[in-house]
C-alpha cells in the first residue's frame, strides 16, 4: 500500500473565520466580508460598484473566537 492509498482519518477544524454580509447599497446584493475590522469601501461582485461600509467590533470577534478556541472546540461532538 503506498502513502497515497492510505486512509486518512477525517480532521477536525484547526481555524475559523467569521463572515459578515453587507447589502450593496445600489442593487441590494449580500456581499460577503471576512472579519471587517477597519473602515473602507467594497467593490459589490455584482453590480461592480463601491459603498464604505461601517466595520465591525474587534472585542465581538475576539469573543466568539475564545469561545470556540480559534475553531477547533466547533467540531461537532459526534464525530469526535
Ligand atoms: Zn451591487
Amino acid at each position: 500500500m503506498t502513502e497515497r492509498n492510505r486512509r486518512v482519518s477525517p480532521v477536525p477544524p484547526d481555524g475559523m473565520e467569521i463572515i459578515f454580509f453587507y447589502r450593496c447599497p445600489h442593487c441590494g446584493k449580500h456581499v460577503p466580508v471576512p472579519s471587517p475590522t477597519e473602515p473602507r469601501m467594497l467593490n459589490c461582485d455584482s453590480c461592480g460598484r463601491a459603498f464604505p461600509i461601517i466595520p465591525v467590533d474587534e472585542h465581538g470577534l475576539h469573543y466568539v473566537r475564545a469561545m470556540l478556541a480559534g475553531g477547533k472546540a466547533a467540531a461537532a461532538p459526534d464525530f469526535l
